[in-house]
């Protein structure tokens, strides 16, 4: 099967993802063997390529917002092991696979709920291969079942920035009808607006890209600009999806006192550091570390129910260091799709 594995970290601008011709690999017991249609191209598989975050090993296979068919159970032969049909899962289902690949079930966190902290989670297209590829395994406890009038490329964005935008929405403490920024306005803004309007939001969209700001609008934004724009204290939430740490104290002076700034990023930029007067009021900041299972199964029906719309840019999986690059300058609205047929 063809897939790209990054065995060396480098800027994208130099395509450090090589095409390798691999054996498909054969599921082992509460695992799936899916046959890959489609999957969303993620800034944290920039991070990855370009070595901002560290994989557990390399070579590894980017990509975590994967969308194809069950092509393979296996029947364990081992007494009292999971089997994934246990599941529920069938051969020929199509299923979706997020971030979150697995966890260990038993650690605080896992008690809690929160397997999205677990010291043990693995995240697909990080500690496990991905789905830069035409085939994959995933934990069945963890895969997804996908609504069936979201198609396969319009399902992709869904499985990252679509489940864990909707995670910030969650952690920022929105409620019906407030005034919510978003910082930066790239493929998980996009899904999350969607959102926000459904639930009688105002929304506004910070972002230096005039091609963004203009998405923004077309998709209920009341008011879209610079960073550098707007009344302090204008806003209740703040959810910031771009990776700069400066935006952090630029965030909390747009916010109430009791407002909330949450960061949507798996890595970014120091903050600087800032007037306690910004934080000041019982303003809260937090980061929002991945999602949980529960995350994923809400948020697509959540996403059937109000016809949620990605704005996709397709590619071939051949390009799939053109699309990484393409996303790090900001040439497309929304998100990029490795289509593997085409
Ligand atoms: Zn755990
Ligand atoms: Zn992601």
């Amino acid at each position: 099967m063809k897939s790209f594995r990054l065995a060396s970290p480098a800027a994208i601008e130099i395509h450090p993802l090589r095409l390798e011709d691999l054996p498909v690999p054969e599921p082992g017991p509460g695992q799936v063997r899916i046959r890959i249609s489609a999957c969303g191209v993620c800034h944290t598989d920039l991070h990855t390529v370009e070595g901002d975050i560290h994989p557990s090993h390399l070579p590894v296979t980017p990509g975590h917002q994967v969308v194809g068919v069950i092509d393979q159970i296996p029947v364990s032969p081992d007494v009292g092991a999971p089997k994934s049909g246990d599941f529920g899962f069938r051969v020929g289902q199509r299923v979706g696979v997020p971030w979150l690949h697995s966890a260990d079930g038993t650690c605080e966190f896992c008690q809690r709920g929160q397997e999205n902290l677990c010291p043990n989670a693995k995240f697909t297209g990080f500690d496990v291969d991905g789905g830069y590829a035409e085939y994959m395994l995933a934990d069945a406890r963890y895969v997804l079942t996908l609504p069936e009038k979201i198609t396969d490329e319009q399902a992709a964005p869904l499985l990252c920035a679509g489940i864990v935008g909707y995670r910030s929405l969650k952690l920022a403490d929105i409620q019906p009808g407030e005034r919510v920024g978003l910082f930066g306005f790239g493929a998980a803004a996009h899904l999350s607006i969607q959102v926000l309007t459904h639930w009688g939001c105002r929304v506004h969209a910070f972002t230096r890209s005039q091609a963004h700001q203009d998405h923004a609008r077309e998709l209920g934004a009341v008011w879209a600009g610079d960073a550098a724009e707007g009344t302090a204290g204008a806003l209740d939430r703040v959810v910031i999806f771009a990776p700069a740490g400066e935006l952090v104290p630029v965030a909390l002076e747009k916010i109430r006192p009791g407002g909330t700034v949450a960061v949507n990023a798996i890595h970014t930029s120091d903050i600087p550091s800032f007037p306690y007067a910004i934080l000041w009021g019982e303003r809260t900041l937090r980061s929002v570390a991945n999602a949980t299972y529960q995350d994923g199964v809400e948020f697509l029906m959540l996403a059937a129910e109000i016809g949620i719309r990605s704005t996709v840019k397709p590619y071939a999986l051949a390009e799939a260091n053109q699309a990484l690059e393409d996303m790090k300058h900001s040439r497309f609205n929304g998100e990029a799709v490795l289509m593997m047929d085409s």
